[in-house]
C-alpha cells in the first residue's frame, strides 16, 4: 500500500518501509483451521477429536463448496439452480502431517462411517484411514476405522467447523 507522504511526516521520526507498513497493517487474524479433503492419492490416517459428525447443506457452485441459505427464498445459488449437496465435517489430528485439520466428507463416506461406526458412542479417539477407491477425486472415499487411542490419552479438545467456515464463505460472525 503506498502511503502519502504527509503521513510518514506527521509521525515526526523516520521509518523504514518495512516499519511503516508493520504498523499500518492489522495485527494477523488467527490462522484458519484447514478443511481437507481426500485427494486422488491421498492415504491419509487421522484420530477423530469429534464426538460426532456435524453436516449442513451446500451447494457446489463454479467448483466449490458454498453455503446454502435456510431462509426461504434468500438463497442465491438455489435460485441459480446450484446443486446442492450435504458436507460432513469431522475435525481430526492428522497423523501423517502433524496438524489439526476438519476432514470433509460426502454424504456417501459419511454413511461409510456410520456403519463403520456401528454401535460405538462416540467417534472420538478412533483412528481411521481414508483413501479414494480409485486414484481420482472423482472415486469414492473409502473410510475405516484402523485403531483406537488408549482410553485416557489425553487428546485436544473437540471444535466444531462453523467459525472456519463463516470465515471461508465471508458470512457475519
Ligand atoms: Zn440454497
Amino acid at each position: 500500500m503506498v502511503m502519502p507522504r504527509t503521513a510518514v511526516l506527521c509521525h515526526g521520526e523516520r521509518m523504514s518501509l518495512f516499519q511503516f507498513s508493520r504498523n499500518d497493517n492489522p495485527a494477523p487474524r488467527k490462522r484458519l483451521t484447514p478443511i481437507v479433503s481426500v485427494g486422488a492419492t491421498d492415504q491419509i490416517t487421522a484420530t477423530i477429536l469429534s464426538e460426532s459428525v456435524w453436516g449442513l447443506d451446500t451447494h457446489w457452485w463454479r467448483g466449490s463448496t458454498v453455503p446454502h441459505d435456510q431462509t426461504p427464498g434468500q438463497c442465491a445459488y438455489c435460485i441459480e439452480k446450484a446443486p446442492m449437496k450435504w458436507r460432513g465435517f469431522l475435525y481430526a489430528f492428522l497423523r501423517g502431517r502433524n496438524e489439526l485439520a476438519f476432514i470433509e466428507l460426502t454424504d456417501f463416506a459419511f454413511q461409510r462411517l456410520r456403519k463403520e461406526a456401528e454401535g460405538r458412542e462416540t467417534l472420538r479417539g478412533l483412528i481411521i484411514g481414508l483413501h479414494r477407491e480409485r486414484k481420482t477425486v472423482k472415486a469414492p472415499v473409502v473410510i475405516a476405522i484402523v485403531g483406537e487411542e488408549p482410553a485416557g490419552k489425553t487428546l485436544p479438545k473437540s471444535r466444531t467447523p462453523e467459525e472456519t467456515l463463516k470465515r471461508l464463505w465471508k458470512l457475519p460472525g
